[in-house]
Formats: structure tokens, C-alpha cells, sequence
């Protein structure tokens, strides 16, 4: 395979959207970057697809096209327990919609229009050190690099040596794009036993459907997610009601398994790692997407100082590390707290019955979930 003479000074394995705004704020500083993203866009995803407002402006100064996408805001949430309780609250931040295959596709747009080298259909497979320099073994030949960034999301590849998860659940997820009636400003979280499903609009007719549960669910129910469904989610009288009455848009579900919900590292083997590659919180009390983006913020801004000799490859390390935790730690402990409310039967009504009458503590753990505009 051949080897490019080329050193660029970043090169980032995985383009989704930590790695697409990486590259966008890096390139905009005059930086020489190449992406490396083993799908060819535009694709789908599974997420939920629902971004809190603290991204929205970060997203406009990238220059995504908020006025050409026809983007919904949302205001308004609605949480039910199995039982069919709805807990009502506004959201005082709140948020908007837009689908990943719109989101990560105008993104490698717009990098690319600011000279970053986007390889589609590239998979990094190995990255060795010599010296000063970093080599990228790819299934499209070995390029070289002064920095390596993994936004390759929740899977590690083999080469990160990434330590064993801890016993966590293994979840999976699952998602549908649909047609519905559904009020564009508002969010809806349904739970069911192990899991919870959210639905909110997303840009043009479409609404996004999309739920998180153990892999147990779907292997007791023969590994049939249609049966899993009508045995276990319908079981919400919200999401039978949807779930029948809404046009699903997608022959097949997008389903991903082996998730695992932890944080990691911020870096490992001399790669710096952001979004889901340095740790996953559960969709209902993160906010991934904005914690990617926030994290590629953070990022970029120690890259470049290390690129201009103002700090070392330690002190980058360590300044990305200590940044990373004052963003985010208290947000992942507080959605380990809060994903215990979820998902269970008697917990979640009792809790979603209590919060009803307490929207002030509400908004609080709302809060705790969204962070401030950066
Ligand atoms: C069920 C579910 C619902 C969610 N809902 C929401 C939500 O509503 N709102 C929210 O904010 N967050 C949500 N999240 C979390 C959110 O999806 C993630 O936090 C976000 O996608 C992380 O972005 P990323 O760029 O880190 O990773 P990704 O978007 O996963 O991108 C990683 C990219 O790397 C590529 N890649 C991987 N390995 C390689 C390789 N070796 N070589 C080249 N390319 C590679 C992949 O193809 C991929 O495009 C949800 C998550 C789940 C599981």
C-alpha cells in the first residue's frame, strides 16, 4: 500500500460530528488536516437526534447552514412512565432537531470547503509512534501526522487498547425515522422495562424515533426486535400509540448493540481521544452530541497551541485531560444518578409523579443535563 510523503499536522480517525468540528475549528486556524471516516456520507445513525441549545451557537460560528436546513426548536418536554403518567415540563434551554445524516454531512461540507482532506470510506486500522511523528495505517495506504485525534466514536478499534469495560449493561439501541402527529416544539421520553425511547422532529416532515434497552430485551424476546416492541415497549401506551399510528420511513430499523455507558480516557497510546471515544453517558442525561462538540472546542484550542511550540506533547495531554474533566465530570456523575430514575416500572412512576409536583427540582435535573453556550 502506498505511503503519502505528505505530514499533515492533525489527522483525525473517525468523522462524525466531534471529529468533523475538530477539524473545521483546526483548518480555520490555517492547520493542515486530514479526516479519516470508514462510511461514505451522507449516513444515518442511531441517535436520538435532539441537540441542546448550548451547541447552537458553536454550530453557527462553524458555519452550518441553520437557514437552509429548516431546523425545529424545542421547548417542551413530556416524560411517561410505563404506566402511562406524563410528567410535562418546559425546558428552559431547551433544544433543536436535526438528523446525523443532514448534521454530519453539511459538516464535511463545510471542512472540506476549508481545505480539510476528508478520506471517505477509510478505515484507520494501526497507528505507530517514531519519534515526533505518528503513521496511520489505513485500508487507503499510511499517512503521516504530528497529532492524532480518535473521534471514532464508541467502538474502540483494537490498536487504542482500550482497557475492559467493568460489568456495565450491554445496551442496545434502535432507530427509526418517521411521519407523525407531533408538535414540532416538543420532546418526548417514553420509559419501558430497561429502557426509554425518545421521539422529537428533526429537519423537513420527519420525526426521529429512537430507544436504548438491554441487549437481555431483545435476546428474551428471540432476538426479534418487532416482538421485542409489541411485547415490551407496547407495553407504554404512549409508544403503542405511535408505534401504530406513525409511518416508518425505513424498511429495516438502524440497530446498534454493545453499547456501554463510561467514561474513559482522554488520551491513550499518544492519541487524543473526544466525543463517545473518551466516554459515553447514556442519551437521556448527556446531551452527547454537545459534550462532542464542547470536548472538540477544548480541544482544538490546546492542538493549536502545541502546533505553534507554545506547549509540549505532555502538557497538551495533560491541559486536553484537566479541560475535559472541569467540562464534564459533574455531568457524568450526574447522569449516572439520574439514568437510575429510568427504565424501571415502579421507580420511574413514582418519580415522574413526585417531579409533577415539584417543577423547580425538575428544571434542576433538567439542568444537570444540559450544558451552558460555549
Ligand atoms: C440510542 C442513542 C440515542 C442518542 N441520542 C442522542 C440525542 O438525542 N442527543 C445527543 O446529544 N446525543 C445522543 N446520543 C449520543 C450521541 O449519538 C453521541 O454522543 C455522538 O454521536 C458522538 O459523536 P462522535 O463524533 O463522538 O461519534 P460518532 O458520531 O459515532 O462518529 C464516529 C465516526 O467514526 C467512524 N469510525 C469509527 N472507527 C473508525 C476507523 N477505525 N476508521 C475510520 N473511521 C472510523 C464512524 O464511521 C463514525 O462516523 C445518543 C446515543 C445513543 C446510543
Amino acid at each position: 500500500m502506498e505511503m503519502q510523503t505528505e505530514q499533515y499536522e492533525c489527522a483525525i480517525i473517525g468523522g462524525g460530528l466531534s471529529g468533523l468540528c475538530l477539524a473545521i475549528q483546526l483548518a480555520g486556524q490555517e492547520r493542515s488536516v486530514i479526516v479519516f471516516e470508514k462510511g461514505r456520507y451522507p449516513f444515518h445513525k442511531v441517535c436520538g437526534e435532539y441537540i441542546s441549545m448550548e451547541s447552537y451557537g458553536f454550530l453557527h460560528t462553524l458555519g452550518f447552514p441553520f437557514e437552509k436546513a429548516g431546523i425545529p426548536m424545542i421547548s417542551k418536554l413530556g416524560i411517561s412512565s410505563e404506566s402511562g403518567f406524563m410528567l410535562n415540563q418546559n425546558l428552559k434551554s431547551g433544544g433543536f432537531g436535526i438528523s446525523r445524516f443532514l448534521l454530519d454531512h453539511e459538516l464535511s461540507l463545510r471542512a472540506r470547503q476549508l481545505g480539510v482532506v476528508i478520506m471517505e470510506e477509510c478505515r484507520v486500522n494501526d497507528v505507530k509512534q517514531e519519534g515526533k511523528a505518528y503513521f496511520l495505517q489505513t485500508t487507503q495506504g499510511t499517512f503521516m501526522a504530528k497529532v492524532v485525534c480518535g473521534s471514532y466514536g464508541k467502538y474502540a478499534p483494537q490498536y487504542i487498547n482500550e482497557p475492559k469495560s467493568g460489568g456495565d449493561n450491554n445496551y442496545i439501541g434502535v432507530k427509526y425515522h418517521i411521519k407523525t402527529d407531533f408538535p414540532a416544539d416538543r420532546i418526548e421520553l417514553h420509559n419501558f422495562k430497561d429502557g426509554y425511547c425518545g421521539i422529537s422532529k428533526v429537519e423537513g416532515d420527519k420525526y426521529c424515533l429512537c430507544y436504548l434497552t438491554t441487549s437481555r430485551n431483545l435476546q428474551e424476546n428471540g432476538k426479534d426486535i418487532r416482538q421485542m416492541e409489541e411485547h415490551v415497549l407496547f407495553k407504554n401506551p404512549f409508544l403503542r400509540k405511535y408505534f401504530l399510528n406513525s409511518e416508518f420511513l425505513y424498511k429495516q430499523p438502524l440497530v446498534i448493540s454493545n453499547v456501554h455507558f463510561q467514561k474513559k480516557q482522554t488520551v491513550l497510546n499518544g492519541v487524543l481521544l473526544l466525543g463517545d471515544a473518551a466516554g459515553t453517558i447514556t442519551p437521556l442525561c448527556g446531551n452527547g452530541m454537545s459534550m462532542g462538540m464542547r470536548a472538540s472546542k477544548l480541544l482544538a484550542v490546546e492542538i493549536v497551541r502545541y502546533l505553534q511550540n507554545q506547549q509540549s506533547a505532555a502538557e497538551l495531554a495533560a491541559n486536553y485531560k484537566r479541560e475535559w474533566d472541569r467540562a464534564f465530570k459533574n455531568r457524568i456523575t450526574a447522569g449516572y444518578y439520574l439514568q437510575n430514575l429510568f427504565g424501571k416500572k415502579v421507580t420511574t412512576d413514582l418519580a415522574l409523579r413526585f417531579l409533577h409536583n415539584a417543577p423547580a427540582l425538575t428544571d434542576k435535573l433538567i439542568g444537570l443535563t444540559h450544558g451552558p453556550a460555549f
